[in-house]
Parts: structure tokens; C-alpha cells; sequence
């Protein structure tokens, strides 16, 4: 499962060798750690004209970095350019970046904010659809593990219903997501940050399906570092690696199939002071191509990876299990945004997962007030991508702006992100972690 390449261009002798051979050259992610849970260097914001929103200085003053307006090596660059609403406008987010798009440190954050593109005023959308071909494909530029998005805040609106994105994404939490494109709604409810900036999520039940390993296991011991009380769900023939995982966070084991027609009653009496935080994490592949798949293959995996997510959802809401300021993540993959040979049973049931957070986010929220939101991670480290074919999986690998595989624990703080008390305005969006991976782009 390890990355010998990632590991071989760490060295000098296979730096001189790759590059000499004109092969991509991955810089290894600095991810988060206690010891260095922030981007070191300041964070340079700048102005494409003026700005359309209020609050971006009081927003970015508390993304944990500080704040210049002219620095010689900046860890973090903010481009406010809500004001584009013109082609020539454009001209000014060049002539923002231009100068120092270069001096950006290694392992630095780009953010460009936006506006929502107008359903009644082509020049505006023009403009600020514009900005999405520029933030993706600066994306690709920039290199040295520097990632690069666009946050669109409604025009009029404040800043201040981006600051958990932005702590986010000007952090080394977000190392493996690049080109990606946040569209924040105008959620009045927008509490600040936690008491415990350390332990938001301090009070919050997490349920996490899946959570014996992988991706679920690392999203299980993100959330117990947040300050959440974890339960932890996988099918009951893997209870013993289940309870491994959960005493290692000090989370509750609960083995259960989460088809299993009881599930949402079964988890409903687990939680009897309600839920804060519902991550649909468990999936599995059985793949075939369609003309050699028999349709036990096809429902098993419709059944586990979007069925029971539509069916656990609708009745932990509609039972108020899931409480007030709740959120709901789900697992949906880039293969249910590119499609993959062989995976039309796989991409259906993620592309479904796709339909269902973009469809019930407002309705949630206007209805319950949750968030429903969906993590579509790449080409991430686990027993499910090292079971891939070593040709198929070293091009997973490399395929994307990072040139590497990301970890669980990148999709974990992606979760984490949303679940935050204050990602009110975070709704209905699909966040891709994968390095911004050519597959889908
Ligand atoms: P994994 O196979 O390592 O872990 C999945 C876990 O889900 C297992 O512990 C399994 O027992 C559990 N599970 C399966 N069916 C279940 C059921 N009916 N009830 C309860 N638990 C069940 O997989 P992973 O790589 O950690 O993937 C986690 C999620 O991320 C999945 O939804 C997967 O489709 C998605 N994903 C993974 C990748 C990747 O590169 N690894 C890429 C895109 C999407």
C-alpha cells in the first residue's frame, strides 16, 4: 500500500533521476499535527476591485494566520475578487496575482473569493464563471504542494459565513484538496466558532458508518479529536476490528449492518439524547463490467452505498433523532463524477449520493435545520485502492495536481469541516478530496 515513488523523490539521488526522466515530482503534504496545526508564514489578502461582500478583513483576522496586505513570502494568498462583474474586470484579479503568484511559500494556500454566478445578469455571471477556469487551472500550475479554490459568497452577504471554510482552507487540513469550488449559501443561523476552538465539536454525538477502518476509522478518530463523542458502526463479522478501533478513540462500538431493515432504529436507541453528526461512510465495490454483472452484484452495491443512505436519512429525520444544528455527511467518489470502467453499479450509487445532498441540503435546513453535505474523496491509501491493479493504481496515483494518493485522515478533516457548529452556510455542496485528479475534472 505504500507510495515508493512519493518516497524515492524525497531522496536526492531519485529527484536527479525523475526529473532527468521528466516524471511528475510529488512534494510530500504537510497535513495537521499538534504541533503544527497552522501554515507557517502570514497570509497576503488582496482585492480585485472592490469588493462585493462585507467582513472579509474581521474573517480572514480569524483564520489563525496573520494577516499582511505586502509580504515577501506568504504561506496563504486571498484574493477577494466578489467585485468581478465584467470581462475587463478579470483583468484585475491578473494584475492581483500576477506579481506574486511566484513567491507563494511551498505547501501554500490560494483562495479566491467569488460570487454566485447571476441567473439575471450575463456580464456578472460571465465574469464570475471565469473565475472557476482560472482558480482550476492555476491549480495546476502551482505546484510544490500548493492548492489553489474558489469560495463564492451571495453578493450583498457577509464574510463572515465563510470563516469555518476558511480556517479550512488556509490550513495544512486541507492539504489534499485543490480546484475545488464552495458555493456558501445565505444561512441567517451562522454561530461563531466553537467556545473550544480546540474541541469544537465538544457535546456532539458523531455516528460514523464503516468505522472499523479506513477512511471511516480515521473520520471516527478526527471527529473524537474535535471533541465529539464518537459511535462507531461497521458490520457486525468485522465487530472485532470495530472494537479495536473504537477503544483506541474511546468511541462506542456499534456492530450493526447498516441495510439491515431496524438500522435507523437500532442507531435512534444508541443515541438517546439525539445526533449532532451523521457521516455515511461504509460503501463497497463489486465490480464488472455491465455486460458480465449479475444484478445481485448491481443491488448489493445500490443497496449499501446510496439505498441505505436515503432510507437511514429520511427516517433518522423525519424521527428528530438528528438534532437542530445537526449535519450530515456522505461518501460519494470521483467515480460518480468521471464514471469508471467496470463501475457502473459503484458510480451509480455515488453519483446518487451526489442527488441526494444537492436535493435535500435546502429542504434539510429549512425543514430541520441541518446541513447535508458529501465528501467525493480520489485515489486515497486503504484496502480498497490497494486491492486495484498495481498499473491502474500507480496512475490513480499520480493523475492529479498533487501527483500522489491522499490519506483517510484527508477525507476525515474534510468531514470535520462540515460538521463544524459553525458551517451553517455550508450546504448541499460536494467537496472533492483528490488532489484535483484529471478523472472528472
Ligand atoms: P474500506 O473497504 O476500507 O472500508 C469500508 C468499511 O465499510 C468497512 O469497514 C466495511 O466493513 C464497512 N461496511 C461495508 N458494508 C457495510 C454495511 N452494510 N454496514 C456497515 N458497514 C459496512 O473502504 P474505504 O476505502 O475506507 O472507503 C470508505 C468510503 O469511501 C466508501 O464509501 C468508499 O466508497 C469511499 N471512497 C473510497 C475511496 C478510496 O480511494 N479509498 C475513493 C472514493 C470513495
Amino acid at each position: 500500500m505504500a507510495d515508493r515513488y512519493l518516497h524515492l523523490t524525497g531522496t536526492a539521488p531519485g529527484r536527479f533521476l525523475t526529473r532527468r526522466l521528466g516524471l511528475p515530482q510529488p512534494a510530500p503534504l504537510r497535513r495537521w499535527t499538534l504541533e503544527t496545526p497552522r501554515l507557517e508564514g502570514p497570509l497576503l489578502h488582496l482585492t480585485a476591485g472592490a469588493s462585493a461582500v462585507t467582513g472579509v478583513a474581521e474573517a480572514l483576522s480569524r483564520s489563525g494566520l496573520p494577516v499582511v496586505g505586502d509580504t515577501g513570502r506568504p504561506a496563504a494568498i486571498v484574493l477577494d475578487a466578489t467585485g468581478v462583474t465584467t470581462a475587463a474586470g478579470l483583468g484585475d484579479v491578473h494584475a492581483a496575482l500576477h506579481p506574486v503568484v511566484r513567491s507563494l511559500a511551498p505547501g501554500g494556500r490560494i483562495v479566491v473569493l467569488g460570487t454566485v454566478p447571476s441567473p439575471d445578469d450575463h456580464h456578472q455571471a460571465a465574469a464570475q464563471q471565469a473565475l472557476e477556469g482560472f482558480v482550476r487551472s492555476l491549480g495546476k500550475e502551482t505546484g510544490r504542494g500548493s492548492t489553489v479554490q474558489l469560495v463564492r459568497i451571495p453578493a450583498g452577504g457577509t464574510a463572515r459565513a465563510a470563516e469555518s471554510t476558511l480556517r479550512f482552507l488556509l490550513s495544512p487540513r486541507s492539504a489534499y484538496v485543490s480546484g475545488q469550488v464552495i458555493e456558501l449559501t445565505a444561512a441567517t443561523a451562522t454561530p461563531g466558532p466553537a467556545a473550544d476552538p480546540a474541541a469544537p465539536l465538544t457535546g456532539r454525538t458523531a455516528l460514523v458508518t464503516g468505522a472499523a477502518r479506513g477512511i471511516g476509522a480515521a473520520v471516527a478518530s478526527v471527529l473524537a479529536r474535535d471533541g465529539a463523542r464518537v459511535i462507531a458502526l461497521d458490520v457486525p463479522g468485522a465487530r472485532e476490528e470495530l472494537e479495536r478501533t473504537a477503544d483506541r478513540l474511546g468511541a462506542t462500538a456499534l456492530p450493526l449492518d447498516i441495510t439491515a431493515p431496524d438500522a435507523a432504529d437500532r442507531i435512534a436507541a444508541a443515541v438517546p439524547d439525539g445526533l449532532g453528526v451523521l457521516v455515511h461512510n461504509a460503501g463497497i465495490t463489486r465490480d464488472r463490467r455491465l455486460a458480465n454483472m449479475p444484478a445481485d452484484r448491481w443491488a448489493s452495491v445500490i443497496e449499501v452505498n446510496l439505498d441505505s443512505v436515503l432510507r437511514t436519512t429520511d427516517e433518522l429525520l423525519d424521527a428528530g433523532v438528528i438534532t437542530r444544528g445537526g449535519r450530515i455527511v456522505a461518501t460519494a467518489s470521483i467515480a460518480g463524477i468521471a464514471g469508471n470502467s467496470g463501475q457502473t453499479n459503484y458510480a451509480a450509487s455515488k453519483a446518487g449520493i451526489i442527488g441526494l445532498v444537492r436535493s435535500l441540503g435546502p429542504r434539510a435546513a429549512a425543514d430541520h435545520g441541518v446541513t447535508v453535505n458529501a465528501v467525493a474523496p480520489g485515489f486515497i491509501e486503504t484496502k480498497m485502492t490497494a486491492a486495484v491493479p498495481l498499473f491502474i493504481r500507480e496512475a490513480g496515483r499520480r493523475m492529479n495536481s498533487l501527483s500522489q494518493g491522499g490519506l483517510p485522515v484527508d477525507v476525515a478533516e474534510a468531514v470535520a469541516w462540515f460538521a463544524q457548529p459553525d458551517s451553517t452556510a455550508v450546504n448541499g455542496q460536494v467537496l472533492r478530496v483528490c488532489g484535483q485528479s484529471l478523472l472528472g475534472a
